[in-house]
């Protein structure tokens, strides 16, 4: 893939930059430039770019906008203490676009042009991703869509990828603390056949209004169970589940309607190679309730990208509650290995960095 460059003429001063770095949030600020690449099925993928920052003109009638026809990735580049910046298994998100591209019948990017897309976005934005202080990150956020323009029912003939980039502080300002949950028991997030295991807009649009009522009933996120039986504990709106054993067993829901996050199976690894053999499996909601009253499960933990690992404390539903875990221990020494190696203080024995510039 032959990638052409715009630089921008208009990049964010440097003083400016370093107020946005000083404290960035999340998803508020954008990088100076973006990357661009379209699909037709005569021309396949042509036209690679990056080109300043800045919005898309979209006729009314793009596909996307009516039928949803989309996929993402979400992935940070980490900057080390000598300066190199790195991202952490960027083929494992390519390849996990090329299969919910799959699912909503878009065309595969191949995975070593995904690589180069954001290899060629964070080399051109470098100066945006922050120093490694506080757990700061670029967020980089590739996309896929239907921008044809027609009304018809059918796969789109003209499809965009683009990769933005996004500066990101800490998830958690204060220190890590644990989440609490509400469980629904209206809403479910996928069913079998269905699209719970790409990584597409619908999914969360669906999780909206149970994520709402969370909020709602003064909790941090909403746990959904499967939609079969209503038994089966699947995930959170955009994050995984681990449950602790107190004989150090760990338990994490299997696949099929979750969505499979890089950091889930970066952690059934790390978690293995120190001592903790994972088991991917059916959990019941009554396992989670009974297991934390009786301390058979001594912690519970949800993982992605963006808040890496973090602590679940209480659960609560309609007409009660289960209390918080007992411990925090081995999420936090997992959080704390896995962080490591994503900001090159530890070594990393997968082989999972990637060095971008
Ligand atoms: C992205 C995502 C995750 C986490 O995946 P990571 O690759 O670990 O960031 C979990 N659940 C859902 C629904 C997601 O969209």
């Amino acid at each position: 893939m032959h990638i052409s460059t715009t630089p921008s003429d208009h990049p964010v001063a440097d003083e400016r930059l370093t107020e946005i770095l000083a404290n960035p949030g999340f998803g508020t600020h954008f990088t100076d430039h973006m990357f661009t690449v379209e699909w037709t099925p005569d021309g396949g993928w042509h036209d690679a770019r990056v080109t300043p920052y800045g919005p898309l003109t979209l006729d009314p009638a793009t596909a996307v906008l009516h039928y949803a026809q989309e996929t993402f990735e979400g992935m940070k580049a980490y900057r080390h203490d000598d300066g190199s910046v790195w991202t952490f298994r960027p083929e494992a998100n390519a390849a996990r676009m090329a299969r919910s591209s799959h699912r909503l019948a878009l065309p595969v990017l191949p995975e070593e042009d995904f690589v180069a897309a954001v290899d060629a976005l964070v080399t051109q934005d470098q100066r945006w991703v922050p120093d490694s202080q506080g757990e700061k990150s670029l967020y980089v956020r590739p996309f896929m869509f239907a921008s044809e323009t027609f009304l018809g029912v059918r796969p789109a003939q003209h499809v965009t990828f683009m990769v933005i980039c996004s500066p990101a502080g800490a998830y958690f300002k204060g220190g890590v603390k644990p989440v609490t949950l509400w469980l629904t028991e209206e809403y479910t997030r996928a069913g079998r056949g269905g699209m719970g295991a790409a990584k597409t807009g619908g999914n969360y649009a669906s999780s909206l209004v149970a994520q709402q009522e969370a909020i709602g009933q003064g909790c941090d996120q909403v746990v959904f169970l499967d939609a079969q039986e209503g038994r089966y504990v699947e995930e959170l709106g955009g994050m995984n589940l681990y449950f602790v054993h107190a004989d150090g067993r760990i338990v994490t829901p299997e696949t099929g309607t979750i969505l499979e996050g890089i950091t889930r199976s970066s952690i059934i690894e790390l978690a293995g190679k120190l001592g903790h053999p994972v088991e991917e499996r059916k959990l019941s909601i009554d396992e989670w309730r009974d297991g934390v009253a009786s301390g058979d499960i001594v912690e519970i933990f949800a993982c992605g990208t963006a808040a890496v690992v973090t602590p679940v404390g209480s659960l609560r539903w309609d007409g009660g509650e289960a209390p918080a875990p007992a411990s925090t221990d081995l999420t936090m020494e997992l959080r704390q290995s896995l962080v490591d190696i994503q900001y090159g203080r530890a070594e990393d024995p997968f082989g999972w960095m990637h060095r971008v510039c």
